[in-house]
């Protein structure tokens, strides 16, 4: 993977500090495929901008 000079939006994927891996956050709507978003604040959850369905993460553990 190239080096990214400056600082890129956790929207496309998330880099796992612990671990050091980064993992595709993009996620397929299973309403209406379209890519949903992810957003952390104020629940982390999934979000489809064209449906609005909305997946809720539970996050088990925080580093
Ligand atoms: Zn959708």
């Amino acid at each position: 993977m190239a080096k990214e000079g400056k600082r890129f939006r956790s929207q496309l994927y998330e880099y796992d500090y612990s671990t050091g891996t980064i993992r595709l956050k993009n996620k397929v709507c299973p309403r209406c495929g379209s890519v949903m978003a992810f957003h952390r604040w104020p629940k982390p959850r999934w979000h489809c901008g064209k449906c609005n369905y909305t997946i809720f993460v539970s996050e088990a553990k925080k580093a």
